[in-house]
This record gives structure tokens, C-alpha cells and sequence, in this order.
């Protein structure tokens, strides 16, 4: 596959590369046709950041919010992702930039999201029960995993608990280029941010 373009239609694939902030957000936006201000910000500029274009990020907005009309949208939405973007608003340093994707580092000292919010890092927000049921229900079930997750984030290692995941998700795909010396150690360093999650995750299995 190619990741240099993606089209807002390919988001749903590549929603398997995310890492589980950003999967939590999408699958709430499929569940509910609709994310909070927050949560829409985080993910747009994850979003940008694997290479959406502004086009396509409209679309891909436009169309997931399907319940919501085009005038309300454009009064109501469109602005927000346009100044992300860079496209409007900000001062000139940021103009035609916009923002910087968040790093891990930004989402886990962020304040905690309140009730019907869903941005953020799960890792830290969620209580460890239903970190656990989020984790499985994008199919991360093995039993010493799950353990080792509690672990990590009953001792606040929340990212590590991430790595964690990854690692065990990857772990064929990590043995092989290690074996083949394909990859450098510091390729395989601990992931750091989002939008470096999503990279690894693509590079590594296609
Ligand atoms: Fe996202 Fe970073 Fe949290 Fe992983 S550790 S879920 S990449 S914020």
C-alpha cells in the first residue's frame, strides 16, 4: 500500500495500524457518527500527520458526520479542521502549517477528558477494567499481555503498556526484520508518539 496519500476513504483500512488513542476515537466517531471538540482536534492532527491531505480530511469529516447537515457543518466544523491545518486563523508562523500532531508526551499530561469525552491516551484515562474490555474489543486478548498491561499502567507506564501492545502485535513482523538486520535498533526504539505508532505499524506489515 502507499501511505504518502492516503484518501479519507482508506482511513477504515489503515484504522488497524492505530495506535488504541487514536482507534478509541475512531471507532467512537463510527459508533456515533459525531466526536467532541477535543477529540476531533486530536485526531484531525493525527490525522494530518500520516498524510491526509485538507481535501480529504474534509471529506473524510463531512462524510463522518453523516447525521449532521452541510450548512451545520460548514458553520460548525469546518473552520476547526481548516485552522488545523493552517488553512485559516492563527498567526502567520502557523499559517499554511498549522498544528504540530500530538506527541504521547502531550496526551499524557493533557487534562483528563470528563463524561462523553474520548480524547486522550486510554492507557492513562481508563480505568484499568476497562482499559482491559477496549483492549480486547480491538482484539488484543492474549491473557499475559492483558497481565502485563495492568502491570505497566497500575505503576503508571503508560506508554510502556503501549509498546507493550505493539510489540506483541508486531512480533513476527519485529523477529523478521531484527533476523534480516533489515531495521536498526534505533528503528525499533519505543514509540514516542502517535503518528510514529501508526508509521512502524504500516511499514512493519505491508
Ligand atoms: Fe496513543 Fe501514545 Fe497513549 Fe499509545 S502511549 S495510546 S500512542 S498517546
Amino acid at each position: 500500500g502507499d501511505i504518502t496519500t492516503p484518501t479519507a476513504a482508506a482511513i477504515d483500512g489503515l484504522s488497524q495500524h492505530f495506535p488504541l488513542c487514536m482507534q478509541n476515537l475512531h471507532r467512537e466517531l463510527r459508533k456515533n457518527s459525531h466526536l467532541k471538540h477535543f477529540g476531533r482536534l486530536q485526531y484531525t492532527l493525527f490525522l494530518k500527520g500520516i498524510g491526509l491531505s485538507l481535501q480529504e480530511c474534509i471529506l473524510f469529516w463531512r462524510k463522518s458526520f453523516k447525521l449532521i447537515a452541510d450548512d451545520k457543518f460548514k458553520s460548525d466544523y469546518l473552520y476547526n479542521i481548516r485552522h488545523a491545518y493552517g488553512d485559516v486563523g492563527g498567526d502567520s508562523n502557523r499559517r499554511g502549517r498549522g498544528y504540530t500532531p500530538y506527541s504521547c508526551q502531550k496526551l499524557l499530561t493533557e487534562p483528563a477528558p470528563s463524561a462523553g469525552q474520548t480524547h486522550g491516551c486510554p492507557y492513562r484515562t481508563y480505568n484499568p477494567d476497562n482499559l482491559l474490555s477496549l483492549l480486547q474489543s480491538v482484539g488484543v486478548s492474549d491473557r499475559t499481555l492483558l497481565q502485563g498491561v495492568k502491570e505497566d499502567v497500575g505503576k503508571q507506564r503508560y506508554h510502556i503498556a503501549c509498546n507493550r501492545v505493539f510489540d506483541y502485535a508486531h512480533k513476527a513482523q519485529i523477529k523478521k526484520v531484527k533476523d534480516e538486520g533489515l531495521w536498526s535498533a534505533s528503528e525499533l526504539d519505543l514509540v514516542l508518539h502517535p503518528n510514529a505508532y501508526f508509521k512502524r505499524s504500516f511499514l512493519l506489515k505491508n
